[in-house]
């Protein structure tokens, strides 16, 4: 099983993931957008990071940790990443990445999570993004990656446990995203350019497959 511990890595993964590849993702913005996904995601998951820091001193300076020490949820993890990139993030991913972090809070207010609690999680994290973006899959957006991912997972749990399903999600967004390069897009910016989309890899598919590695890295 999976617990907050464990949430808390992904997330600083996350950022560090982000910024490692920030001018990756701003290049693939600058192709069919307007350059900023980078900065974008590397400012909100900063802030993220930030937020956790303070936590864990306030826990620390308590003299919490002993017997009293309240249960930490994943999804409490997930919820202020949530609020935090949606109060920091700007442009189109912030509120879609808010959304889809919100959503897989509200499945994951538990100590630990098992296979069956990570499949729930990522398939609502892309119900928050698609009730927030309207975009179905083949419109070459971030959904591109987490339907595979969350199909894999689903798959994968079959047989699997919970590292299995992140494994197979993470490598699924990575195909997912790398599928985006032909299509046109059909929502966000990239749609201003119509047929010229078509070429270049979708920066919020690319970022989501990030997402979904650092989930992986965060096993341990
Ligand atoms: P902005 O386009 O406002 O500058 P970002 O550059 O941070 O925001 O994010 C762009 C990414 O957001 C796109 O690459 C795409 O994956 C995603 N995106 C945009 N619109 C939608 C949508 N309606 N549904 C799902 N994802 C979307
Ligand atoms: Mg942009
Ligand atoms: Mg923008």
């Amino acid at each position: 099983t999976l617990d907050a511990d464990w949430a808390e890595r992904w997330i600083r993964r996350t950022a560090d993931a982000v910024a490692d590849r920030r001018d990756e993702l701003t290049e693939l913005d600058r192709e069919i957008g307007d350059g900023d996904h980078g900065e974008n995601l590397v400012r909100g998951f900063r802030a993220v990071v930030a937020k956790l820091d303070a936590r864990r001193a306030e826990v620390d300076g308590s003299g919490a940790g002993g017997p009293e020490a309240p249960p930490r949820l994943v999804g409490d993890v997930l919820k202020l990443t949530a609020t935090t990139l949606m109060s920091t993030v700007g442009g189109a991913s912030g509120p879609l990445y808010g959304t889809a972090f919100l959503r897989a809070a509200k499945v994951t207010g538990h100590e630990t999570i098992d296979t069956r609690g990570i499949v729930a999680m990522l398939e609502s994290a892309l119900d928050g993004i698609t009730a927030r973006g309207k975009a179905e899959p083949g419109e070459k957006t971030m959904v591109d990656a987490w339907t595979p991912a969350v199909e894999a997972a689903e798959r994968a749990a079959g047989e699997g446990d919970e590292a299995d399903a992140l494994r197979a999600a993470a490598a699924a967004a990575d195909a997912g995203s790398t599928a985006t390069i032909p299509l046109v897009a059909t929502k966000g910016r990239a749609s201003y350019l119509g047929e010229r989309s078509a070429g270049h890899e979708d920066p919020g598919a690319r970022s989501t497959a990030l997402l979904l590695a650092a989930a992986v890295d965060a096993l341990g």
